[in-house]
């Protein structure tokens, strides 16, 4: 995560952000709820509410986790969506209430390509392919990392977005 924040703010993107890794009591607390969950979206909403809270945020935090593919929030996913095989996030869902964080799971361990891609969804970005069905990049840019199946050799090197996920991070990076 610390090799997307570099790359982020360079151009054409320069949008800043920091990834900071939860405190482990903080992880704990978050694997119990996990727990008491059936629903991935409800999940996700008690995730976020919780951090809130407990970082004392005006808003909901974004979260990214990364987690093994027999972890339950992996389940919860794959049970809502069957193209979600490697990572899911609310992002895709239509947020009245832009105060509302956003949240996704990776479940894949050895392709930091599928983390950045479900992390960038928390930052604002949509998908570039139509389920698995049109595995993409379906933009005008080859190497978009928003493609169903993002490996190093179909995103290669920064810059690796196409402008109309740029646009919605920078939308979503400036305050209303
Ligand atoms: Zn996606
Ligand atoms: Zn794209």
């Amino acid at each position: 995560m610390d090799e997307l924040s570099e790359l982020m703010p360079r151009p054409p993107l320069q949008v800043s952000c920091k990834f900071s890794e939860l405190p482990r009591e903080l992880r704990q607390e978050l694997e119990d709820i996990v727990q008491n969950q059936n629903d991935i979206y409800p999940c996700f909403m008690e995730m976020e509410s919780h951090l809130q809270s407990a970082l004392r945020c005006d808003v909901r935090p974004n979260l990214s986790v990364l987690c093994s593919p027999e972890h339950l929030i992996a389940g919860l996913a794959r049970q809502k969506s069957t193209g979600a095989r490697w990572g899911f996030s609310n992002a895709d869902v239509d947020h009245p209430d832009t105060k509302r964080g956003w949240c996704a799971a990776t479940y894949k361990l050895n392709n930091k390509y599928i983390l950045w891609h479900e992390t960038l969804h928390v930052l604002g970005a949509d998908d570039c392919h139509e389920g698995d069905k049109n595995s993409g990049p379906t933009c005008r840019c080859g190497n978009c990392i928003m493609q169903y199946v993002p490996t190093p050799q179909t995103v290669g090197a920064w810059p690796f977005l196409c402008q109309e996920n740029m646009d919605r991070i920078k939308r979503r990076a400036t305050p209303q």
